[in-house]
């Protein structure tokens, strides 16, 4: 019952058939208007003028009729260019009708309807994004994400403009963690890993996990000697975590450090790391490791 039309003036401002109706309604009696009004005058039903006048009358209505209704539909236009603009160029969907945006009639609750269903889809496009470029379990990055912020990084510097270093590091034996103490204290570990990483970097550094047991940083405006001593604090760093029952030393990484090159991509980069990062396990583990530039990556 609360959902009744409380008087006729609530039909009318829900209703743009009846808002239409109105328009033309009083429109077309224009001629009549005119006519009764002229005859009210006392001059007598003279042809010519009357003529004349109602020709006048009905061009009056005809235009008023056909500004009232521009003016009516004046919103459902606005809305469709701003529709199609959010369509090429996406951003916001921008509203600036005269009217507001929020009338109650039909065009009102379409506009209403598009903005929320809008808004609604741009934070789940977002939300979805968010998912598709971070790694549930750590919060970092993940291989997307970093390509696409490297991509970014790339573009935005001109290639010899700007130092930039990879660290490609891998934690040792970590099956043994998981064989020892439960696939949960693994991922304890793994959860640790990505705090650690997050805590000894820079702002503008770029930290993911590129799957498994398996990490990478990327350095904007970082030469190799500092990549490799970043490196060397995060391995002393490893060495010093605890996360029980596992024992502090029990959790080491390998490390493989690369300086790219002028035009260099993050394919290749990891590919030079990720050699570097084997030489580091071949020779021991708990370790940094450096590409030479000239040798060729094993990816
Ligand atoms: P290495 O020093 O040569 O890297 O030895 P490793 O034991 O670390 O390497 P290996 O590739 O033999 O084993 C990696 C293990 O990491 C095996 C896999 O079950 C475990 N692992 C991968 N992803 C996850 C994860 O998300 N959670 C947990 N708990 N373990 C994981
Ligand atoms: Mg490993
Ligand atoms: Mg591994």
């Amino acid at each position: 019952m609360a959902h009744l039309p409380r008087s006729w003036l609530h039909v009318y401002r829900r209703s743009l058939t009846l808002k239409i109706f109105a328009i033309c309604f009083v429109c077309v009696h224009i001629p009549l208007i005119a006519v009764i009004a002229y005859l009210g005058t006392g001059f007598g039903a003279v042809p010519v003028p009357l003529l004349v006048l109602m020709l006048v009358a009905t061009l009056a209505g005809t235009g008023l009729c056909l500004m009232g209704l521009m003016w009516l539909i004046q919103p459902l236009k606005q809305l469709a260019r701003s529709v199609e603009a959010y369509q090429v160029n996406g951003g916001q969907l921008q509203l600036a009708t005269r009217r507001p945006a929020r009338g109650e009639d039909e065009i009102g609750v379409l506009t209403a309807a598009v903005v929320t269903m809008v808004a609604r889809l741009e934070g789940t496009v977002k939300r979805l994004h968010h998912q598709a470029m971070t790694d549930p379990l750590t919060g970092l990055g993940n291989r997307r994400w970093l390509s696409e912020k490297v991509d970014d990084e790339l573009s935005s510097s001109p290639p010899q403009a700007r130092a930039l270093s990879v660290i490609l590091f891998d934690l040792d034996l970590f099956k043994t963690i998981n064989d020892t103490h439960g696939h949960d204290v693994g991922d304890e570990v793994l959860v640790a890993a990505g705090q650690l990483v997050r805590s000894h970097l820079r702002r503008y550094d770029l930290p993911a996990r590129m799957g498994g047991e398996e990490f990478c940083v990327v350095l904007p405006r970082t030469n190799i000697t500092e990549a490799r001593a970043i490196a060397e604090r995060l391995r002393i760093a490893f060495s010093a975590l605890q996360v029980a029952p596992a024992n502090r030393g029990d959790v080491t990484a390998s490390f493989g450090v690369y300086e790219a090159l002028p035009g260099d991509n993050l394919h290749h980069m990891l590919s030079m790391a990720d050699r570097a990062l084997y030489q580091a396990k071949t020779n021991g583990r708990n370790r940094v490791a450096e590409a030479a530039h000239g040798s060729n990556g094993r990816r």
